[in-house]
């Protein structure tokens, strides 16, 4: 099971869609511990991913680069620069590890998605337990790379993941958040999951309904 630059679009596309579907419960989670945009955020920056030609594009490196960019220049909260980073990230590792048929396999696809989680730390400073999206990235990579070290194909690595990654996006309800407007409120911010939590979560299970079994 592989992935290629097409489906790489429909995964983005299939984003889009989960994004639109889930704008109001991420919104209501940042009014709650933020400033009530991470919805929005993600819809406008999404939008404009959908808009983008996967046929305008030479493989899925560039068309993940120009994602990223995309969503960088598209989204002004400090979610647009940092899934913007993921998605250039993935882009970096994919380049050269693409066959002559743009292809991917499971373990290039989960070194990409690593680098990005990489990438988002870099960008937002922050690690495991600060009640951001990257508290759902690294268990959900983690069930990822026990699935590939198991033999698994792409799509059950990525079940493995999402799996993992609703799981983890539940735990950073308690935590207190120490990156992002969340540590703006110390203590109050536990109670309350975490808006880019959710969001991160909702970009795996777009991956299973994409690379699906069979696939
Ligand atoms: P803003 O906080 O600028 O309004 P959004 O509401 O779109 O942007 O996104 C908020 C989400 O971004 C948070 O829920 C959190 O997951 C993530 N986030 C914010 N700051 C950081 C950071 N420094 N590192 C990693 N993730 C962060
Ligand atoms: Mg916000």
């Amino acid at each position: 099971m592989t992935a290629t630059s097409d489906q790489i679009k429909n995964w983005l596309d299939n984003y889009a869609v989960l994004i639109r579907r889930n704008a109001a419960d991420l919104t209501e989670l940042d009014r709650l511990i933020g400033d009530a945009d991470h919805g929005a955020n993600m819809q406008r920056g999404m939008e404009r991913v959908q808009k983008l030609n996967a046929g305008d594009f030479a493989d899925s490196a560039a068309l993940l680069k120009r994602a990223g960019m995309t969503m960088v220049s598209a989204v002004g909260g400090s979610s647009g620069p940092l899934y913007g980073t993921f998605f250039i990230r993935m882009a970096t590792a994919i380049a050269g590890n693409e066959d002559e048929n743009h292809v991917v396999d499971a373990a290039t696809f989960g070194k990409a998605l690593r680098d990005g989680a990489d990438g988002i730390a870099a960008r937002g400073k922050a690690q495991l337990g600060d009640k951001t999206m990257l508290d759902v990235w690294y268990p959900a990579l983690d069930a990822y790379d026990a699935a590939v070290a198991e033999g698994k194909e792409l799509h059950e690595c990525l079940v493995a993941a999402s799996e993992a990654a609703d799981a983890a996006a539940e735990a950073t309800i308690p935590m207190i958040a120490h990156k992002g407007r969340a540590s703006y409120l110390g203590n109050r911010s536990a109670g309350v999951k975490d808006p880019g939590a959710a969001s991160s979560a909702l970009l795996l299970q777009a991956a299973v309904e994409t690379f699906g079994a069979g696939a």
